[in-house]
């Protein structure tokens, strides 16, 4: 039986967070001050607080200034509505963050579209998408140019191959796509309504697992040989109270059947905070009119 290579995400991330604290020193020496990021959260979601702690700490160890902005659970929008404003015209923060899901009482999309579309490293900002979409440049959304990068990284030129996405989420499907696209591959977008998932799957060259769904992708639904990426992350229980991450695919299965896979966790999961530091030091070097250092995508 084959067995698959195993992608470590934690490893690349880990390289490609050197490089940006490198760009980092290079930027402060020429800039006079380092790069900023901003983070948002409001409320106390466990999971969101977990993330915000590792964006701040991350930001620090690249050597870059971190702001972070905790509001009650019962802000208003238009107080956050501030705050992203007051974000915007600080000349010292090159990157903003804000922490998704936010509270019912919010619009999502209203924050997303107040900050400006030069600071949004996450690049969920409709210009920013529009941007990708018409392959221009901007910012692309972490996860996703975390996974790009981590195929290129495996595969070299993706020209013409057969890749499909399984999820159509802003953050996640649909950035993936567009990235995949602008490699030239040929892409296909399957979701929930998509029919016959296996046999789509089945053709695909390049697999992008980004559903939520636990181990919801088999093994015999993958073409021999085909490079798989996991974006998903789910809990699970594991017996005994205890309980587990696992992906989108079924990882044991796909061992034996493609060529290279992304495990749960130490896959995507550590690009994601990589690409942020990465977007936020690009955004202040284009601030500053500096070059963009090589070796970052
Ligand atoms: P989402 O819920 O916004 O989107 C899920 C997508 O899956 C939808 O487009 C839906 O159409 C599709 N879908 C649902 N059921 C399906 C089915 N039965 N068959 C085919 N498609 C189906 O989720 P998201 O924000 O895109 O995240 C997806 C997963 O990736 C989640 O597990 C999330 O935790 C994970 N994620 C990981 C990272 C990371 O850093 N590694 C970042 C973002 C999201």
């Amino acid at each position: 039986m084959s067995h698959a290579a195993i992608i470590d995400g934690a490893a690349f991330a880990a390289g490609l967070r050197s490089r940006v604290a490198e760009g980092v020193a290079a930027f402060r020496e020429r800039a006079g001050r380092a790069p900023g990021l901003a983070v948002v959260l409001v409320g106390e979601d466990p999971a969101s607080q977990v993330y915000v702690r590792s964006k701040g700490k991350a930001t620090v160890e690249a050597g870059m200034l971190g702001f972070e902005h905790k509001l009650p659970a019962g802000t208003s929008e238009e107080s956050l509505l501030a705050l992203v404003a007051q974000l915007n015209a600080n000349p010292t923060v090159d990157g903003i963050l804000v922490q998704l899901p936010l509270p019912r009482q919010i619009d999502e999309q209203a924050v997303i579209e107040a900050i400006d579309p030069a600071k949004d490293v996450d690049g969920f900002h409709p210009v920013n998408a529009g941007r990708l979409a018409s392959g221009l440049e901007g910012f692309v959304p972490c996860t996703p140019l975390g996974c790009l990068m981590l195929l290129k990284d495996r595969l070299g030129d993706l020209s013409g191959l057969n890749a499909v996405v399984i999820g159509r989420s802003n953050i996640v499907g649909k950035p993936m796509a567009a990235l995949l696209l602008r490699e030239s591959c040929t892409v296909t977008i399957a979701h929930s309504r998509t029919r016959d998932l296996p046999e789509v799957v089945r053709r695909a060259d390049i697999v992008v697992a980004a559903v939520g769904r636990p181990q919801m992708i088999r093994g015999e639904w993958l073409r021999p040989g085909a490079t798989v990426i996991d974006v998903g992350i789910n809990r699970v229980d594991a017996g005994e109270g205890k309980t587990r991450l696992v992906g989108d695919v079924a990882f044991e299965e796909a061992l034996e059947v493609a060529a290279a896979i992304t495990p749960v966790p130490k896959g995507v999961g550590p690009m994601t905070i990589a690409v942020l530091l990465r977007n936020t030091l690009v955004s202040a070097c284009r601030r500053e009119a500096q070059p963009v250092p090589s070796g970052l995508c």
